[in-house]
């Protein structure tokens, strides 16, 4: 008998009752026993067509005799009697039922590949596997190497910097597709791919998140390496600031507005633990998201000033299917809040448009954004403002290459966006 992982789907019909209905045809299968079966978990279709439902996601621990291709059959009638139809991939289904695991197995077939080849890309496959089998996950986020000092990590790049170039994406982890965009991005211009995950007390206000800020290193880890990360830094808070820590980089053009008005001190914390980061790493290129315009310019501003041998490549914001820039702090939002923040990017888009229909005074633009922000009930503006994409500074109208920047906050959280025109 061979321990298997199996991954459950619905988003048609009465998805719950579809799962479950899978598992008590899995139960009367011959050659399968179920062990353990997840709970189900809510996830945004990823990769269907645009208006596509929510799925219900879980994960089952099978013990079965059937071989991996006498699996895959059965898997396939239970399918067909709850009604799938041969349909696209990506296309709604009442039930997709996938082989995770097959024991120790590697298949490698035109219809089965095992182990699943995108299940380190989905949280709704790690989530529900985590919960029946913390083993597994730790297993796979083992897989890629992780260093946590900084003499081990110079170690290791003295080697690989000989004759290969190095691409470096410096995060706060709990990775998501914003991340994994640059570490894909990385590792294609690159030899090697370096991802640090610090979260750099530094750069937070006394009155701000960085106790609750999610992290989750296992689940970064097998994201990291699913998007083609070589090697991962996680840096010690000791190691990064002992107490004798005295040294701080000041950018002191681009942090007096937007982000740095609101959040005193937080660029200075940006810029020394970047310097740090490019210090030990020696990237060939370093990559940041347009999210966070501020931080790429202030970096870029930085590596110049201070004659760091390196290139900042700076990547445009991945977006979820409604718009919502994708951010690690969006997990502290719940659905009411997460439905409303959606209007951020809906007005710097209605903005765009207004602008490209003749509008060019930065107070009506403003004045349009806010009035759609505040349309919102948890919504509190921080922030508005036109400027100029290089310098920052504000403008009374938009010409030339500008930027239309904002902050809001969704109950508590904090959440920013940006375009550039
Ligand atoms: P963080 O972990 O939030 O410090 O972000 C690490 C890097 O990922 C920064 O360069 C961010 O600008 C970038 N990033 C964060 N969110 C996104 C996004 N939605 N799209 C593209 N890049 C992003």
């Amino acid at each position: 008998m061979a321990t298997c992982y199996l991954g459950l789907g619905s988003n048609v019909g009465n998805k719950k009752k579809n799962i479950l209905l899978a598992v008590k045809y899995l139960q009367k299968s011959k050659g399968i026993k179920v062990e353990k079966v997840s709970r189900l978990y809510e996830s945004s279709p990823c990769g269907c067509p645009a208006g596509s439902p929510d799925f219900l996601n879980g994960a089952a621990k099978i013990r079965t005799s059937l071989a991996p291709l006498a699996l895959l059959k059965e898997l396939k009638n239970i399918e067909r009697c709850l009604g799938r139809k041969k349909a696209k991939r990506f296309f709604p289904r009442p039930i997709d039922i996938d082989i995770l695991f097959y024991a120790n197995k590697k298949v490698n077939l035109p219809n089965l590949k095992i182990p699943h080849p995108r299940l380190k890309m989905r949280d709704f496959v790690l989530t529900p596997l985590k919960e029946i089998s913390p083993g597994i996950i730790k297993k796979i986020a083992s897989e890629v190497k992780t260093i946590k000092d900084i003499p081990s990590m110079r170690a290791f790049l003295a080697h690989a910097r000989k004759n290969m170039s190095i691409g470096f994406v410096p995060t706060m982890g709990y990775l998501h597709d914003g991340h994994i965009s640059l570490i894909r991005q990385a590792k294609k211009e690159n030899d090697v791919c370096v991802v640090s995950v610090f979260v750099n007390p530094l750069q937070f206000g006394p009155k701000e998140d960085f106790k609750k800020y999610p992290r989750d290193l296992e689940r970064d880890s097998i994201k990291a390496q699913s998007a083609g990360c070589d090697v991962i830094f996680v840096p010690e808070e000791r190691q990064m600031y002992p107490d004798s820590y005295c040294t701080y980089v000041n950018v002191d053009k681009l942090t007096g507005t937007l982000c740095g008005a609101s959040r005193p001190g937080h660029f200075k914390g940006v810029a020394t633990v970047v310097c740090k980061l490019f210090n030990i790493i020696q990237p060939d290129v370093a990559y940041f998201g347009q999210k966070d315009y501020q931080q790429a310019l202030v970096i870029k501003a930085m590596a110049k000033d201070l004659n760091m041998p390196l290139k900042i490549s700076i990547m445009p914001t991945v977006r979820e299917a409604d718009g919502l820039a994708m951010s690690s702090r969006n997990s502290y939002l719940n659905l009411s809040e997460r439905a409303e923040a959606a209007v951020l990017y809906q007005s710097l888009q209605q903005a765009r448009k207004n602008i490209f229909s003749g509008e060019k005074s930065s107070k009506a633009i403003i004045g349009d954004i806010r009035k759609a922000i505040l349309k919102k009930k948890s919504a509190k503006i921080d922030y508005i403002a036109v400027a100029d994409a290089d310098t920052l500074e504000s403008r009374d109208s938009v010409h030339g290459k500008a930027l239309i920047a904002l902050a809001a906050w969704f109950g508590k959280t904090r959440l920013i966006d940006n375009i550039l025109l």
